[in-house]
């Protein structure tokens, strides 16, 4: 039956109903979808090898005749099949344990592709498992073996052998053809081959040169999605204005001189850099990014004031209604004093301080209000990254004629250089390097399982011992208890440390289920110290400060990516108390990656250096947290390709100028 791009994939032959769910994890829905399914490995069996040279070789691929084949029943009820093998130069055994069925998918005196490793154990040559098709005379016919072998990401009752069956059936049946989002010069100026070229290449590879033409035209899709969100971020932006907001640093200066402490240089740098560019009719495109800790709020707090003493409105938004609350608080502790009006506004609640607000502060739901000042100069989004910015456009859309703000961002985790002067190429940055002066570094380490126990003691006497001031946090990866999981949970461990070793000290316990109006209230308590102890799932992840907090418990820490044990370390150490945060593993934490993660962890202070390593070895996603800030899982590519991406904005600048439809082509690029 002839099979259409869009079809369900239940349209594919041996496609049913149970088999369409499991596919569903892989992502795959439609026909396209499994096209689109890339090999994550290959295992070139091409080359063919005779029996006497696998006797001697002892692993490769054989053509061989199969003479005989039966079932053997061992005591323990287990099948193994023996079967016999010859070619021209000899004879072979082959063993395969509990596939009953393939005595009679195989037949004797027909041949047959072997491929595989002989048993060690054996004195007598024989191939153990050996994977095994039928001789289709020419390796452009074999599916599974005699080819450069396709290997995919798989999931339960879902094989590579299974998968590549599927696609051998779409490939012969398909009628479409995938439309080719890119223009053909463009392909043909960077050497790509066609979309539908490259997924033939990938699955179907005759040799290793094709699997890298058909890879690269697939990361090339997947870098070109990145470069078009970036640049027509920069297209929709020019040619507008914004207000030019006159303020001078003196006048942030008498904001800056009544604190209770210092700035850092780096925070003093930051606020030149912004004022500088609110200066001007060109709307600001800035990226403040700091450390964990490093003091962004103060630096938003004083350029609004500059904001404020210009006559204009500032908008200040989180991701999280806590945060926003939280910020309300430091902010008009700050500034009210000063004379400006700062007004909350959360979805769920009643706007708090409604009259003329010069501040507002509020969640991202912000952005589709239809009631904001029309005076609004300056909009600060924290905790964010920009990929999770496109709410944005809103702002900027909402009249095409009027000035748009300027625009600070403030990041949820440290970026590492190499990549800002990439993906934020576009934006400036401002690095604050430095933690304020009177931090001490916070004291990280792993704690083995053997000690976990002396662990919490020691939390338990620090708190007792300081009369109660100094806080812990503990965090625990789950709400529930969960089979399926065996990462500790918050609820349970709450009623266990609460009645054992924390029996005397009041804790409590936080986490994503509960309400909004729950969840702040208890913040607020624990931030006034009426618990020592907070245990929490990973909602206190980002932005959380409260100041006397110094210790930091992480359970089942190699759940977690780098970035987000850095997050979390960050809600200790913000005063001058030394802080401590310990990493305890689950018992299924693996040597290599778990423990040598963690250690490496427990030794780097700066986001930056942890947000590199975490790159490095886990990807963008881990660093970032795919969801939140909608950097595409990439397939094929990887975003330290800094090259390609680089000829990627180049392309996609050249497309938007061509007036290509963005959107289409987004729709069509493979991903
Ligand atoms: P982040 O950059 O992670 O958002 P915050 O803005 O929440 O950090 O600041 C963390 C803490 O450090 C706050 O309690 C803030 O009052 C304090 N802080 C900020 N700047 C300084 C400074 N220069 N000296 C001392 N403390 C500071
Ligand atoms: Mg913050």
């Amino acid at each position: 039956m002839p099979l259409r791009l869009d079809d369900p994939i239940t349209q594919v032959p041996l496609v049913g109903t149970a088999k369409s769910i499991l596919l569903e994890n892989l992502g795959i829905n439609t026909v396209k979808d499994l096209l689109f399914h890339i090999p994550s490995r290959y295992k070139d069996t091409s080359s063919i090898i005779t029996i006497d040279q696998l006797k001697i070789e002892r692993e490769g691929t054989i053509v061989g005749t199969l003479e005989s084949i039966k079932n053997i029943y061992t005591r323990s009820r287990k099948v193994l099949t023996r079967a016999t093998i010859s070619d021209g130069t000899g004879r072979i055994e082959a063993v395969w344990f509990n596939q009953r069925y393939l005595a009679k998918s195989l037949n004797p005196n027909e041949q047959y592709l072997f491929e595989g490793k002989l048993n060690p154990k054996q004195t007598r040559p024989q191939l153990v498992s050996p994977t095994y098709e039928k001789y289709y005379q020419g390796v452009v016919n074999q599916k599974h073996v005699g080819r450069i072998t396709p290997f995919y990401p798989e999931t339960a009752n879902i094989s590579s052998k299974w998968l590549r069956a599927r696609l051998d059936d779409v490939f012969k049946n398909l009628e479409d053809t995938i439309l080719d989002p890119i223009p053909q010069d463009i392909l043909k100026e960077k050497q790509l081959p066609t979309i539908n070229e490259a997924i033939n290449l990938v699955h179907n590879p005759q040799e290793v040169e094709d699997v890298n033409i058909g890879r690269g035209r697939l990361e090339f899709d997947e870098l070109l999605r990145v470069a078009l969100q970036i640049e027509s971020e920069v297209h929709q932006q020019t040619g507008k204005q914004a207000n030019i907001i006159p303020v001078d640093f003196d006048t942030v200066y008498e904001f800056i001189s009544q604190l209770p402490y210092s700035l850092t240089d780096d925070q003093v740098m930051a606020i030149r850099d912004i004022i500088k560019d609110i200066n001007s009719t060109n709307p600001m495109r800035r990226l403040l990014n700091g450390d964990v800790g490093s003091g962004k709020t103060v630096v938003a707090a004083a350029v609004m004031y500059g904001v404020f003493k210009s006559g204009l409105t500032s908008l200040l938004m989180a991701p999280t209604s806590i945060l926003a609350r939280q910020h309300f608080k430091t902010i008009s502790n700050m500034l009210e004093p000063l004379g400006v009006k700062v007004q909350l506004r959360t979805s769920s609640e009643q706007i708090e301080n409604s009259k003329d607000p010069q501040v507002i502060i509020g969640t991202h739901a912000l952005l589709f209000e239809k009631e904001l000042p029309d005076n609004i100069a300056l909009v600060v989004v924290d905790e964010q990254h920009r990929f999770g910015v496109n709410q944005r456009k809103e702002l900027l859309e909402k009249d095409t004629n009027s000035l748009i703000p300027h625009y600070l961002s403030m990041t949820a985790t440290p970026i590492p250089r190499t990549l800002t002067n990439i993906l934020f190429g576009d934006m400036s940055v401002s690095f604050i390097n430095q933690l304020p002066l009177n931090r001490l570094p916070i004291k990280t380490h792993y704690v083995p399982k053997a000690k976990r126990d002396s662990c919490y003691t020691w939390v338990k006497e620090r708190i007792i011992e300081t009369n109660y001031k100094e806080q812990a946090f503990i965090i625990f990866p789950l709400v529930d208890e969960s089979e399926k999981l065996e990462a500790k949970s918050a609820k349970k461990e709450f009623e266990t440390l609460t009645s054992t070793v924390f029996k005397e000290i009041k804790a409590a316990l936080l986490h994503g289920q509960m309400k909004e109006k729950e969840k702040d209230e208890i913040l607020k308590d624990f931030k006034e110290g009426k618990y020592s102890i907070l245990i929490a799932t990973p909602v206190v992840e980002v932005g959380i400060d409260i100041p006397n907090a110094t210790m930091m418990i992480i359970e089942n820490a190699e759940r977690f990516g780098l970035a987000q044990l850095h997050q979390f370390r960050g809600r200790v150490g913000r005063n001058s108390l030394q802080s401590y945060c310990y990493l305890l593993a689950g018992d299924s934490v693996d040597e290599e990656n778990g423990v040598e993660r963690l250690m490496y962890f427990s030794q780097h202070n700066s986001g930056f250096d942890v947000a590199e390593y975490d790159l490095q070895t886990r990807g963008p996603g881990e660093v970032f947290g795919v969801k939140q800030s909608g950097i595409p899982k990439f397939k094929v590519a990887t975003i330290t390709n800094i090259k390609l991406l680089l000829q990627c904005r180049e392309v996609a600048k050249e497309l938007i100028k061509q007036g290509y439809n963005v959107d289409k082509i987004l729709d069509n690029l493979f991903r």
